[in-house]
């Protein structure tokens, strides 16, 4: 089917360099030229995905303001890395950020990597004196609060180039938050609360909009797919996956896999026909649904689309933006519920999972297609796909409402094998070890009040998620191998005061 994600390289990254006319042609000239070197090593780098276009050298305040007015006005412009080469003073900079609306980089670095200690004279001093152009830069940004990356080496540095490609992918995730439409089919879990949100302060905040369908126009078009094409997904889950003998052609239970996939072409037409990236469903508002959706959902997310379950709005856009900023890179996302724990002292693990809805993305292995009863939701037995996520490094990360302001908690994993074979767990799971402890890791996220729903990226990790953080100017709180309790505890009471502060009064 259809994968939803964009292509990375179709979004632009504009490579500004900052000066002044004080420095005559000639120093301008090397300021151009060097700066275009710079930008085309980035633009070559294969850990950065989109396109790195060079821009003229900046040199006055009208033309930033102009430059920056252009970039805003671009759809396919995701975001600025900003250099300055030589001294570009910074009040020239003032209402070109003020009027900055796309997620900034600012890049210090130089063109030479060793300095050529016996040809240094001051025309050399003077072209190359970005370790004072850019921190002037760095003072009018703070001075502003403009929200950005930094990131400091030359452009030759993998390191380096790593740290840009991970930023432009956590500016490609807010580019498809601030463009999506999230369908929900039916309201949140009746008494859930972690669930609950406010969706007006989303919109501003993420740019996404969350509004809800009654379930049975999903039903109708479910009822409206031509058996032609039910025809059609079959075979191509025969192809795909080990379909369970009594699912097959001719098999007891056949027709349950084909009002399966008339659940996912129902599913997709009508996310394609409103032009949703994200969905939720209910399995307490079915209507005349008549399986809880669940293979659907799965391969759903595995082309792109955001889901959070029992209406969770706020995980399915982090599922979206998990697998936007993942694109073309190994793994995948999910939706993720941290479900039972392995407490054996030493060895102890999560095993998380939900219902049904669990992405096959975190698998390279070959799913099976199965047919189990489902005591919730009152329908008849839901056909979902049954693996395990494959062992390496991971993220859960999760978002709460804490009435004022959104607040993300994400956690650094490994998942692992689990210690035994599940024969008698017909889902999805993953089975891993949180950093930095189990007991440390959950006490801070329960402090967090962290949801029990997350996204799981196997594909993009912690450093993307602080980025998106950066850049959407919402909390995270991290877990990772450096939290001490304590600490993270006191970060939790200073955000309290700094978030409502950073608001102002
Ligand atoms: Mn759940």
């Amino acid at each position: 089917m259809t994968r939803i994600t964009p292509d990375l390289a179709s979004y632009e990254v504009w490579f500004f360099t900052g000066s002044q006319n004080l420095y005559g042609d000639e120093t301008l000239r090397q300021v151009a030229e060097q700066s275009k070197t710079i930008a085309d090593t980035l633009a070559a780098a294969s850990d950065i995905p989109v396109t790195i276009v060079w821009k003229p050298v900046l040199k006055d305040s009208e033309s930033i303001k102009r430059a920056i007015l252009e970039a805003n006005a671009a759809d396919n412009v995701i975001g600025l890395i900003a250099w300055m080469h030589t001294f570009s003073p910074a009040k020239m900079w003032i209402s070109g950020l003020d009027a900055l609306q796309k997620p900034l980089l600012h890049f210090h670095t130089q063109a030479n990597v060793e300095l050529p200690w016996a040809e240094i004279d001051m025309d050399f001093m003077n072209l190359n004196q970005a370790a004072h152009g850019d921190r002037e830069f760095g003072y009018i940004q703070t001075r502003l609060g403009v929200a950005r990356k930094t990131v400091v080496g030359h452009a030759s540095n993998p390191a380096v180039t790593a740290q840009i490609g991970t930023w432009t992918r956590a500016a490609a995730g807010w580019a498809a938050t601030k463009s999506l439409k999230l369908a929900r089919f039916g309201d949140n879990m009746r008494f859930v609360a972690v669930t609950e949100g406010d969706k007006t302060e989303a919109e501003l905040r993420f740019g996404v909009q969350v509004n809800t369908w009654g379930v049975n126009e999903l039903a109708e078009a479910v009822a409206a797919v031509p058996d032609d094409r039910i025809d059609a997904l079959v075979a191509e889950y025969e192809e795909l996956y080990d379909v369970a003998p009594e699912l097959r052609a001719g098999a007891a239970r056949h027709e349950s896999l084909r009002n399966g996939a008339a659940i996912e072409l129902g599913l997709r037409s009508f996310l394609e026909a409103g032009g949703f990236g994200a969905f939720t469903t209910s399995f307490e508002d079915l209507g005349a649904l008549r399986q809880l959706p669940g293979l659907a959902v799965q391969r759903l997310m595995a082309d792109g689309y955001g889901f959070g379950a029992e209406g969770d709005w706020k995980t399915a856009i982090l599922v979206h933006a998990a697998n936007v900023m993942g694109s073309g890179l190994p793994g995948g996302a999910s939706l993720m519920e941290d479900y039972t724990y392995d407490l054996t002292p030493g060895n102890e693990v999560i095993l998380g999972a939900h219902m049904l809805e669990v992405s096959p993305s975190l698998t390279t292995a070959k799913p099976t297609l199965e047919i189990h009863p489902l005591g919730i939701g009152g329908r008849e037995d839901p056909v979902r796909l049954v693996f395990t996520a494959d062992p390496g490094p991971a993220v859960v990360v999760a978002m709460s409402d804490m009435r004022d302001r959104f607040r993300l908690v994400a956690n650094v994993v490994e998942v692992v094998e689990p210690t035994a074979p599940l024969p008698k767990l017909p889902v999805g799971r993953a089975v891993w070890k949180p950093e930095p402890s189990f007991a440390v890791s959950a006490a801070a996220w329960l402090t967090a009040g962290a949801a029990h729903h997350t996204v799981m990226s196997t594909a993009v990790g912690l450093d993307a998620f602080t980025d998106f953080a950066d850049i959407a100017k919402t909390e995270l709180l991290v877990i990772d191998e450096s939290t001490d309790l304590r600490d993270f505890e006191q970060g939790v009471r200073w955000n309290q005061a700094y978030y409502r502060l950073a608001q102002g009064l």
